[in-house]
């Protein structure tokens, strides 16, 4: 591990000096392909559709334990690696989910499993998936949809954060898509009766799930924007579009709640006299954790511990912190916290949609200052600094402790596999998104 930690930490610096979207990850994809390439894996790219997704594989047989890796970007968070905020490029995409992270410490880990393998003589399949477009493309639906995840035992996935932790918690299943309402176009002073306005529609709509929201659960989260509202004032708009999120701890609950919006969005056309059509988006399935593998990684992280900040560090840390709207209450890096505590994020990811269909424990490292978020510009000044390839190495070091683990103990495997039928209880995994449908490799630049 410590022989390869440089080389993996430099190039989590290079993917997020060079920050891409969502299937457009080509420089990104490429380079972590070529140094697992170099380490001897064997790299398929271009799976399922989608050019920057692939698997590299080293080992035959089973068991087949899958690493998870991500590496694309978030439009507007441009980041230099400084306490204060100060984009490179002004509204330019930034690693602001620490995903140059992600990606890196997860082919760090497969590097080191392998060469444990082969200095233990393990037998088994070790395999890196490079995921394109988590941030709402779900690269990984459409790598279940090909049968990449077929004949894998185990999956180990993690996430950068502000702290070391292992626990049982879930995240949200989230539905999204674009509610296109079409009307008919008048001068809205001199003929407004001769025209149907599609922003009514769509208006109409937004009244209606402001109401729906006091009749749904109390996790429910309902979010929108109105990404296109007309033209120009004095015309009575033809179109409008309306882009909505939901999410609910629960698929099931969360159908329910969909089928409520959809009716608000069928209220909206019908009073406005317009046509409502509507285009699916982003569909992930909540997190189903697994206790046997969570247990694995709590053990693999108590061993492989956190880290100390160093006096710069400490006063980068600091001057963050200053930054921040509310006092940190957080521990420091060299804290692991491990627990069976279950619970919900209240975001959402594709690493969801695999858990339902192989056995899968993730867990978060401390990348962050403590009390930094995601999807900020403090998180995307970290994950390019010395603090983020530090809580790399923990991620890594967690990671392959577990799948040597795993190689060395197939009952686990077993265990993992019975905690997972325990978990589903007879359930299984559906999606919006159809098995035939292309992957929409154009969504993050819409
Ligand atoms: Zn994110
Ligand atoms: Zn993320």
């Amino acid at each position: 591990m410590a022989a390869h930690a440089d080389r993996f930490g430099a190039v989590s610096r290079q993917i997020w000096e060079s920050p891409e979207l969502g299937f457009h990850e080509t420089r990104s994809s490429a380079l972590l392909q070529q140094e697992l390439r170099a380490n001897g894996f064997d790299v398929t790219g271009g799976v399922a559709g989608m050019p920057t997704a692939f698997t590299a594989s080293f080992g035959s047989g089973s068991p087949v334990i899958a690493i998870l890796g991500e590496f694309d970007a978030l439009p507007g968070l441009s980041q230099k690696d400084a306490p204060a905020q100060s984009p490179v490029v002004a509204g330019g995409p930034g690693h602001g989910c620490g995903h140059n992270l992600l990606g890196s410490a997860s082919a760090l880990a497969a590097v080191a499993i392998k060469e444990e393998m082969q200095a233990r003589g393990l037998k088994g399949t070790i395999r890196y998936y490079g995921t394109p477009a988590e941030e709402g493309g779900g690269g990984k639906i459409y790598m279940i949809h090909a049968g990449l995840f077929q004949h894998v035992d185990a999956v180990l996935a993690w996430h950068p954060s502000d702290t070391n932790e292992v626990n049982l918690h879930s995240m949200l299943a989230n539905n999204g898509g674009k509610f296109r309402f079409y009307g008919v176009a008048s001068h809205a002073a001199a003929a407004p009766e001769r025209g149907r306005s599609a922003l009514d529609g769509a208006m109409i709509m937004l009244n209606a799930v402001e109401f729906l929201r006091e009749h749904v659960p109390q996790e429910t989260r309902i979010h929108y924007i109105i990404s296109n509202g007309g033209s120009a004032a004095n015309i009575v708009p033809a179109f409008a579009e309306v882009s909505l999120i939901a999410r609910n701890p629960d698929a099931q609950t969360l159908n329910g709640i969909w089928e409520r919006i959809m009716k608000c969005a069928q209220a909206g056309a019908l009073a406005s006299e317009t046509r409502m059509e509507f285009v699916q988006g982003t569909n992930y399935s909540n997190v189903l954790p697994n206790d046997t593998l969570s247990e694995v990684l709590g053990r693999a992280m108590r061993k492989a511990g956190g880290y100390e900040f160093t006096p710069e560090e400490r006063q980068f840390a600091a001057e963050m912190q200053k930054t921040l709207d509310a006092p940190v209450r957080k521990p420091g890096p060299e804290k692991v916290q491990v627990d069976k505590s279950e619970g919900f994020g209240s975001a959402s990811t594709d690493v969801g949609d695999v858990s339902w269909v192989v056995p899968t424990g993730q867990f978060v490292a401390a990348t962050f200052v403590p009390g930094v978020g995601a999807h900020t510009w403090q998180a995307a000044a970290c994950a390019g600094s010395s603090v983020g390839r530090k809580g790399m190495v923990v991620a890594a070091r967690t990671l392959a402790l577990a799948a040597v683990e795993l190689f060395e103990n197939p009952a686990e495997v077993q265990a993992a596999k019975a905690a997972f039928q325990e978990r589903l209880a007879g359930r299984h995994w559906t999606t919006r998104i159809q098995a035939d449908s292309p992957p929409p490799l154009d969504y993050a630049v819409k």
